[in-house]
């Protein structure tokens, strides 16, 4: 079966939610989601990601349109009996109860009997390996174990689909970074379809198969990390992945990878060739990288722009503020951006 022809785990029909008068917060958005695949919904905030997450969990009605989960129609289902399931950020957990207790919440309120919703609630446990602190309570266990415990907590009830609206932004930044790797191996490991909201592109990068770029309730580009980072389709997503300048060229406007840029100083002969003028603002040291500020003179008038230089080629070559420089791209670095 080709990709085309297999199940999606998820696929989204014209899916719309409308909260009031004015424009939609999701509008008439059309999506596959492979099955056993981590994809992120990305997008600035307000954007509609967590409004499309929960008509998929079923925590918001939906306006018009349809979801499928394996090729079911559950947009009218409950959630409960939908094959989803959504984990919450770790601080959901009920302090009062122990890690079992919490994992076990779910079955206990669908009168499944305490030895049998232990048990599974004690494998589960062991599978995100938290089986020897099963009694602890949240409060006595790290950021990192908590978030195990909201991961189990949400399988109990054997979803076919993990919905996660930004799991990791109560974290702190080196938590944050951990977690996302285990998160990404428990998805790999389970053969789950993980779905998972982040304003973050470093971090929807790090974790998806499939990045779905979002901007004002609509889908503005699907693809694979490396799709998006290097072709991204429209200005506002070479703009949102930071990293890319939009130079408008007399061809029309275009998108270049800041460390694809290439930089000499001006006046040493290579001016005349394609390409525009600049004059360095800002120097910044980052180890591995330094990248330079300039305001540079594009056909659409002056604008800032950014180049990331590899160390050695910037101490070879170096560049202070105020130096005029001349810079220019290899033609298949430029994407052409659409309106
Ligand atoms: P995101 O998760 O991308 O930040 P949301 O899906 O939460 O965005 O919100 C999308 C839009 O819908 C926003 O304009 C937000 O203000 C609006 N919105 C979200 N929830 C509600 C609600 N319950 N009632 C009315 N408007 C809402
Ligand atoms: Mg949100």
């Amino acid at each position: 079966m080709d990709v085309a022809s297999a199940p999606a785990a998820i696929e989204l029909v014209a899916l719309t939610k409308r909260y009031a008068q004015g424009a939609p917060a999701v509008d008439s958005i059309d999506l596959r989601i492979g099955s056993a695949s981590y994809c992120c919904l990305l997008g600035p905030s307000g954007c509609g990601k967590s409004t499309t997450l929960r008509m998929i969990a079923g925590h918001e009605s939906v306006t018009s349109g349809d979801i499928l989960l394996e090729n079911r129609n559950i947009t009218l289902l409950p959630a409960a009996a939908r094959g989803t399931a959504m984990m919450f950020q770790s601080f959901a957990l009920f302090p009062h109860l122990s890690a079992l207790d919490n994992v076990a919440f779910s079955l206990k309120m669908k009168g499944v009997a305490k030895a049998p919703r232990h048990k599974q609630a004690q494998d589960l446990l062991e599978r995100v390996a938290m089986g020897h602190l099963a009694q602890r309570k949240p409060g006595e266990l790290s950021g990192g174990q908590q978030q195990r415990v909201a991961l189990a907590r949400a399988l109990i009830t054997q979803p076919r689909v993990l919905l996660l609206d930004e799991p990791l932004s109560a974290l702190d930044p080196f938590l944050r970074i951990q977690m996302r790797a285990e998160l990404r191996r428990w998805q790999k490991e389970l053969g789950l379809t993980f779905i998972h909201v982040t304003h973050s592109q470093e971090e929807a990068m790090a974790l998806a198969d499939t990045v779905v770029v979002m901007n004002q309730g609509r889908i503005e580009q699907v693809g694979s990390p490396h799709q998006v980072y290097n072709a991204p389709a429209t200005e506002f997503i070479a703009r949102f992945m930071g990293g890319h300048n939009v130079i408008e060229t007399h061809a029309g406007k275009v998108a270049v990878r800041n460390d694809h840029m290439l930089i000499t100083p001006s006046g040493d002969g290579v001016d005349a060739m394609f390409g525009i003028a600049g004059t360095v603002t800002d120097v910044e040291y980052q180890g591995t990288y330094v990248l330079l500020g300039l305001q540079a003179q594009d056909a659409g008038g002056a604008k800032g722009v950014s180049v990331m230089l590899p160390e050695a080629q910037f101490t070879a070559q170096p560049y202070a503020t105020g130096d005029a420089v001349h810079l220019s791209w290899a033609g298949d670095s430029a994407h052409a951006l659409s309106a």
